[in-house]
């Protein structure tokens, strides 16, 4: 294997290397005081074409949608559309002010109502807030706005949220964060929710219940009718964890359902860029009766449109608003290329998105099914959960999935959900074509002989990337993150 050892930018210095030519001032030159200078700044010395080649080859070490096929699990890692990029850099929507006056950036604002509106249509809900920054934001805020619904009718006893085995870590997380108990649900023989144990576990006591529907095993849950009613029954709300969306466009509109709050991961469906902590966008809709407990402000018409003036957009307070839960308006770059998919889609276009985007995973089912075991076989939604196990090897789903880097392609998601023994959870995306899912299958296939015959091969995993397996435990516990600082550096 060869591990490249990457110079850093301090050791590719070079005494008198220069980048950058400062322009004559417009302005008298004027000494510093003594106090800001120092003598000792070892900033490295190099020319432009150095800087860029550098970061030129670094970025070549990682893995993007742009660069083949990305199957991660839950994460719709889609080929984001360049058009959406286009459209975020116009100057009218890069270079202005969340402090502006309204009067002079009616545009924006004309983008984020009208997005506001088509978020509202696609899903079934009656208002929407654009300001959460991820999916985990957006549930926090859902969280939230459920128990102020609750404490609004007196109904102060509520402490528990009910969430299924299959729910994303994030579930728990988010209603932990506001003082909830987590009370788990499990999952029924083929993968729905357990109606026997949500019915035992509804009271009182319930503030509600958190579904990702599809589920994270890639399936619909067959008694979601009855589960969101069960829940209603005991007083409690339905939150829908919307990550799973791309698999309804344009078919079932959760608001339809009855679930009362869902957000929606705008870089998961809606195509905006992920991956590497990036900004993502989380807004959050809501059925008729939280519309008010919604964060402020929300994108409002202050004065209707006649026949000589525009409508006036500007920002309108919820009556029982639960306040703030993001600085400015929410990540505006992220809803001009949401605002910029959906207008390219148009209805139609969103149905397809979903159609092929169920083919694509159930093809790659049909041609994985009789080389991987497939816990809860049915027909799946957006993608499907295999276990990472050969029959007779020695190899986990680790190994699995770094020994598809060595094909060129991204690992699927692994470990999640937990429910799963090995899981090896695939999401194709419908922006694949045939040929790439044939390849990815096939190259799955041959990894199971692999398996058998040379297991060393997967243990050893992955051999073509510049740097080997990493101890990815201990990566996260000592992170260490100025290994580029010079030895003598001064602290
Ligand atoms: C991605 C995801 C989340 C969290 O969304 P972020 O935007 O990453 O914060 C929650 N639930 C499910 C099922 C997801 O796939």
């Amino acid at each position: 294997m060869t591990e490249v050892i990457e110079k850093t930018i301090f050791e590719l210095s070079s005494p008198g290397r220069t980048g950058v030519t400062f322009p004559d001032p417009d302005v008298p030159r004027a000494e510093l005081p003594e106090s800001l200078l120092r003598a000792d700044l070892p900033l490295p010395e190099l020319a432009e074409v150095d800087v860029v080649r550098h970061y030129m080859r670094l970025s070549k070490f990682n893995y993007s949608v742009d660069g083949g096929f990305y199957p991660l699990g839950s994460c719709t890692m889609k080929y984001n559309p360049k058009i959406n990029e286009d459209m975020a850099r116009l100057p009218g929507f890069a270079f202005t002010h969340p402090l502006q006056p309204v009067e002079t950036v009616q545009g924006n604002l004309a983008l984020m109502y009208t997005l506001q509106e088509w978020l509202k249509e696609i899903s079934g809900f009656a208002a929407v807030t654009l300001q959460p920054a991820a999916g985990a934001h957006g549930e926090l805020t859902g969280v939230l706005i459920m128990r102020a619904w609750h404490k609004s009718r007196g109904d102060v006893k509520r402490v528990k949220m009910l969430i299924p085995d299959s729910a994303h870590g994030t579930n728990p997380a988010s209603s932990g964060m506001t003082g909830l108990n987590i009370v788990q649900i499990p999952s029924d023989g083929r993968g729905n929710v357990d109606l026997a144990a949500l019915k035992a576990a509804c009271d009182d006591t319930v503030v509600g219940l958190m579904l990702t529907n599809p589920n994270t095993l890639g399936l619909f849950d067959e008694h979601v009718e009855e589960v969101i009613k069960i829940v209603h029954d005991c007083g409690g709300l339905v939150y829908g964890d919307g990550a799973n969306l791309n698999a309804l466009l344009g078919i079932v509109r959760p608001g339809d359902l009855g679930i009362d709050v869902m957000h929606f991961n705008l870089h998961k469906t809606f195509s905006t860029p992920h991956g590497g902590g990036g900004p993502g966008s989380g807004p959050v809709g809501v059925a008729a009766h939280l519309a008010e407990f919604l964060p402020s402000p929300i994108v409002g018409i202050l004065e209707e449109a006649d026949d000589e003036q525009p409508p006036l957009f500007g920002f309108i307070e919820p009556k029982r608003t639960i306040g703030r839960v993001k600085a400015f308006h929410g990540h505006f770059g992220m809803l001009v290329r949401t605002f910029t998919y959906i207008a390219m889609h148009g209805p139609e276009g969103l149905r397809q998105v979903a159609e092929y985007a169920v083919l694509n995973a159930n093809y790659l089912l049909a041609r994985l099914r009789g080389t991987y075991r497939v816990p809860y076989d049915r027909i799946c939604m957006h993608e499907f959960v295999a276990e990472g196990r050969v029959e007779g090897a020695d190899v986990h789903a680790l190994d699995i999935a770094k020994r598809l880097m060595d094909y060129d392609f991204h690992p699927p998601t692994n470990y999640f959900p937990l429910i799963i023994h090995e899981a090896l959870m695939i999401e194709p995306t419908e922006t694949e074509n045939k040929d790439t899912l044939d390849a990815f299958a096939e190259a799955l296939i041959k990894i199971a002989e692999e398996a058998k015959t040379t297991p060393d091969l997967l243990h050893a995993a992955p051999h073509k990337t510049p740097f080997g397996r990493v101890d990815e435990v201990k990566a996260a516990r000592e992170l260490v993150l100025c290994c580029w600082l010079p030895e003598n550096y001064n602290k």
